[in-house]
């Protein structure tokens, strides 16, 4: 693939070309005075950690690490609290633990989280009740109330999301450093999990976990003395669908004098918004940020060629993550034609699996669903994939939350069709719940283990 620095680049050009996916504002006067306000808060994100993660991604795309990226769908104003946080950071760090057991490599663990405000929908528009209004986009935009006023664009939900984002990165900088993290106290947290008979088959590998930390314990490597024991790296990632937020939070990093989209250490291009002459690719293209990039069953091997010149024009590693979603059952459809591209072109990328997006199904008692087993098995598929062709699968990407909710199927603690009412909370779609997580979690530290 050729190797150039790209053609130049400012945080504007967007603007000029095609967009897809965003509100138009009613009010251009307030959206301009949103963006310059937000023009003048400090970033989310420092340039460093953008770089420090891209290295990790780097080690992640040569089977050196992995990565785990999760969180809510659609994060919300209403479900904004401090438990809420703490429940999937919770969560995701026994999740890396068991997978740093099955891949014998770390897990770089990087959120759906601080960031995560904004929605492409299959629709612009929908009828509730006979009256037709806008579909919701996410809170950074509309409100989810189904009446046509709430359903109007308000640039200034933009300040809400960046308080919120803040508030999050802040707690979540907090929880990673302050102790929560500590590595013995994670995994008493999993031995609680696979104390209930109904987790008897997760329980081998979590003892042989506690055996290993046992035997550092007894050589001298402690949380006292060793400081990684205790603390963890933790990134956050969103969507850059809303790219007035993303140009307004872009700041010059002074070591290199390259941008940084500060709203988040990772953004990534939706596969909805993923055209190579369109707005998205054009803003993510000039940022130092690693950057993710959806591939579904319409992703053509054509445009991936140009959108991995595009996005990563010098062929950096860590810099391009593709995140494949095809759906259980279409993963050999498209995943080898895809990795081929790939290898055709040497291009650097690392390979996750998205196995949410492509298994949304509608429940017998009308809730939008995923079956755990699709989800397991779309994973199993993307391992088998790269096993054939010899590259490396490098990741996963789910949908989730610490919370007990109802809203995919499955698993064992199983949630059948007709529990789907008791908790569906989701302000967009079905997540695994903790339990769920965790389950997955084992099962894919299974497949690293092959
Ligand atoms: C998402 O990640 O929430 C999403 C909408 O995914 P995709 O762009 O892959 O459909
Ligand atoms: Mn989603």
């Amino acid at each position: 693939m050729t190797r150039t620095t790209g053609p130049a680049w400012t945080k504007s050009d967007w603007r000029a070309k095609p967009r897809v996916q965003m509100p138009s504002y009613p009010d251009a006067a307030a959206l301009q005075a949103v963006e310059t306000q937000l023009t003048k808060y400090p970033p989310l994100v420092f340039a460093g950690e953008a770089r420090r993660l891209k290295k990790a991604l780097a080690a992640a795309s040569r089977g050196e690490a992995f990565l785990l990226q999760g969180g809510d769908c659609a994060e919300s104003f209403a479900e904004f609290s401090a438990d809420n946080i703490r429940d999937t950071f919770k969560v995701m760090l026994q999740m890396a633990m068991v997978l740093t057991y099955g891949a014998k490599v770390p897990v770089v663990k990087v959120g759906r989280m601080a960031g995560q405000f904004a929605k492409p929908r299959s629709a612009p528009t929908e009828v509730i009740g006979g009256v037709e209004m806008d579909s919701y986009k996410g809170d950074i935009i509309n409100d989810i109330a189904p009446t046509p006023e709430a359903r109007i664009p308000d640039p200034n939900r933009m300040l809400q999301a960046y308080t919120q984002a803040a508030a999050s990165l802040n707690l979540l900088r907090a929880f990673s450093t302050g102790g929560f993290a500590d590595i013995h106290r994670v995994h008493s947290w999993t031995l609680g999990f696979t104390d209930h008979d109904d987790a008897e088959k997760y329980r081998d590998l979590a003892n042989r976990i506690q055996d290993s930390l046992d035997f550092m314990t007894a050589a001298g490597l402690t949380s006292e003395t060793n400081h990684e024991l205790a603390t963890v790296d933790f990134y956050t990632s969103h969507e850059a669908l809303l790219l007035e937020y993303e140009e307004a939070l872009c700041r010059v990093d002074s070591t290199s004098g390259k941008w940084l989209a500060g709203s988040g250490h990772m953004i990534w291009i939706g596969d909805r918004t993923r055209q190579p002459d369109g707005a998205h690719v054009e803003f993510c293209r000039g940022v130092l940020n690693p950057i993710g990039l959806k591939c579904g069953p319409t992703t053509t091997e054509d445009d991936l060629k140009v959108l991995m010149a595009k996005l990563n024009p010098e062929n950096e590693p860590g810099r391009l993550t593709l995140i494949a979603r095809f759906g259980a059952g279409k993963v050999g459809d498209h995943l080898p034609r895809l990795i081929k591209t790939v290898e055709a072109e040497g291009a650097n990328v690392l390979w996750s699996c998205d196995p949410m997006h492509g298994n949304v199904i509608k429940s017998s008692t009308g809730f939008k669903t995923r079956p755990f087993d699709a989800i397991l098995r779309e994973v199993q598929e993307f391992f088998a994939v790269h096993r054939a062709e010899g590259t490396v699968p490098g990741g996963v990407h789910f949908e989730m939350t610490g919370k007990d909710v109802t809203e995919c199927t499955g698993g064992m603690r199983a949630v059948t069709d007709e529990d789907l009412s008791s908790r569906y909370h989701t302000a967009c779609d079905p997540r695994l719940n903790a339990s769920q997580s965790l389950e997955l979690a084992f099962l894919v530290a299974e497949e690293l283990q092959k």
